[in-house]
């Protein structure tokens, strides 16, 4: 069974700019600093509430100089986040302070203004002002608690046609058609904010090229590694491919790529973030899964060094 959205994963070229934007700007808790477990000399950070419940956790591996990737058909363009609707007079101050250019609020679906802009490698990403989530966010940090960002609303992906891509949705990742309206299908595996995943039919877009400023792969939560391998199961029925479960020490993953050409990901809920630091420190010191664990020294001197200085951001 697959209960919603995980995380998101995206590419930056710029390690502090990305601290800089989504725990400064944003106000997002950095609730890991890690390495990429496939290429351990690239830094992995994790932002989400405050404890990087799955739904709220955006995530980014630092290319340093990276080119810019292109948004396009089979990727996933534009991710999320829900804020309060009185909360839009604060974030589009806010966006204004930092120099963010962004779109005049548009209505969506009904009861949902959506604000859309990009962060400095031109990762698309939209504020949406609701008032169906009752989430809370990170309420610890420096946002003012009710202007919080909750976590994701929803996602976007570009496709040329929507139907091969929903009826892995539907047929083999529990997801249900939730609204449409005009060439947008919502779908989701539970009908609450930080789960709806759109497919924008696109079919005269470019397609999409990896880079920076594009996401790498979305990841759908499942509960625990048994649930994770029947959907595996169902994955393999349907000649997609997935990998072998693989240990993120946060979750553990089943990769595989949808028919439009974006990589998904199954990941448990469990063991999540304070498996390996306690909850209070979360995101302060280099994490290493214990495979890395010996070459330490190495790689922190291959990482560049960031800092979390986020006076100026208050
Ligand atoms: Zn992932």
């Amino acid at each position: 069974m697959i209960t919603g959205i995980h995380h998101v994963t995206a590419i930056t070229s710029n390690a502090q700019n990305n601290i800089d934007f989504y725990a400064g700007i944003l106000g997002l808790r950095l609730v890991k600093k890690t390495v990429n477990f496939d290429a351990p000399e690239v830094y992995h950070f994790y932002y989400g509430d405050t404890t990087g419940t799955p739904g709220t956790v955006l995530t980014f591996f630092p290319y340093k100089g990276l080119v810019n990737g292109r948004h396009g058909k089979g990727m996933l363009n534009t991710t999320t986040f829900s804020v309060a609707m009185s909360s839009m007079d604060f974030w589009l101050k806010r966006l204004d302070r930092f120099n963010i250019s962004y779109k005049q609020p548009q209505e969506r679906f009904e009861g949902e203004a959506v604000v859309y802009f990009e962060d400095e490698d031109g990762l698309g990403l939209e504020l949406v002002f609701n008032d169906k989530d009752t989430r809370t966010g990170y309420t610890k940090g420096h946002i003012p608690p009710e202007h919080a960002i909750k976590g994701f609303y929803s996602v976007e992906i570009w496709e040329d046609g929507y139907e091969r891509t929903a009826g892995l949705l539907t047929e083999q990742l529990d997801h249900k058609l939730i609204a449409e309206k005009g060439n947008r299908f919502r779908y989701a595996a539970k009908d609450a904010p930080g789960n709806y995943v759109d497919i924008l039919c696109m079919p005269d877009s470019l397609k999409g090229l990896a880079g920076s400023g594009t996401v790498h792969h979305i990841a759908f939560a499942t509960a625990d590694r048994q649930s994770q391998e029947l959907v595996r199961r169902k994955i393999a029925q349907r000649m997609l491919n997935p990998t072998p479960v693989l240990d993120r020490n946060y979750f553990t993953s089943v990769y595989f790529r949808e028919p439009g050409g974006v990589l998904f990901e199954v990941a448990t809920e469990g063991p999540g973030f304070a498996i390996d630091e306690s909850p209070e420190h979360l995101g302060e010191a280099l994490k290493l899964p214990p495979q890395f664990e010996p070459k330490r020294q190495q790689l922190e001197a291959a990482l560049e060094p960031v800092t979390m200085n986020l006076d100026k951001y208050r």
